[in-house]
């Protein structure tokens, strides 16, 4: 599964050659040119990391930081500052937020994808393996357990139930599961998400365990063990 990074970052040309560059660097990329998309964006398509524009025209990116690190379901996202400014004292009020990194315009590709990397790395973004409650599933071996049983999926159940153990408890409507599952380049009927969610639950149920995915009329699906 491709990360997905958001840049929130007022100066549209700059955005676009970033995006450019990390797309063919295998990355999915949203850019949102405010602030406030930007919040939105981070709330609706859970990316895996964000570079973040010092100077915004609605609100300063340290103010946004602040609000995403605040926030218990967005707060181990990692946060990449993008400045002008090289002053230190705008670095520490950078990571006093919690901002993970800092790069100093103008920056290297070569050097940003590198600190990317290393921040996916570090935030446990690459890491191997996922679990909640009784389920652990496994990206190096392609194993899933419920409790002691091994649990048998397909494919696309594999990458759904990864999507649902990256963020428990949090709701993905069937647009989101789409994008992060199918990718957003495909065309791909919504009542597959169903047939698909119906498939990962009835394989997770099997031997009379609990209910563990949540079905939210009209908004979605969730991983809970409260379901
Ligand atoms: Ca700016």
């Amino acid at each position: 599964m491709k990360h997905l990074i958001l840049i929130i970052e007022d100066e549209v040309a700059q955005a676009q050659i970033l995006q450019y560059n990390l797309e063919a660097e295998g990355f999915r990329v949203l850019h949102a040119p405010h602030a406030e998309e930007g919040l939105l964006l981070v709330q609706e398509e859970c990316p895996d990391l964000i570079l973040l524009d010092w100077m915004l025209p609605d609100m300063a990116g340290i103010e946004v930081c602040r609000q995403i690190k605040a926030n218990a379901e967005t707060k181990s996202i990692s946060v990449i500052m993008l400045t002008a400014r090289g002053a230190e004292d705008d670095k520490v009020r950078g990571l006093g937020v919690g901002a993970d990194d800092y790069v100093v315009k103008p920056y290297s590709i070569k050097e940003l994808v590198a600190r990317i990397k290393a921040n996916l790395r570090k935030s446990g973004q690459s890491v191997t393996e996922f679990t909640y409650a009784d389920i652990t599933l496994n990206t190096e071996t392609h194993r899933v357990k419920r409790g002691d049983d091994t649990v048998k999926l397909g494919p696309t159940e594999f990458k759904l139930l990864q999507v649902f153990l990256k963020r428990p408890q949090r709701v993905f409507s069937r647009a989101q599961l789409l994008d992060l599952v199918w990718g957003a380049d495909i065309y791909v009927d919504e009542r597959t998400v169903d047939v698909h969610v119906g498939r990962l639950r009835k394989a997770l149920k099997s031997g009379a365990k609990s209910e563990i995915i949540r079905t939210i009329r009209s908004a979605g699906y969730s991983l809970d063990i409260e379901g």
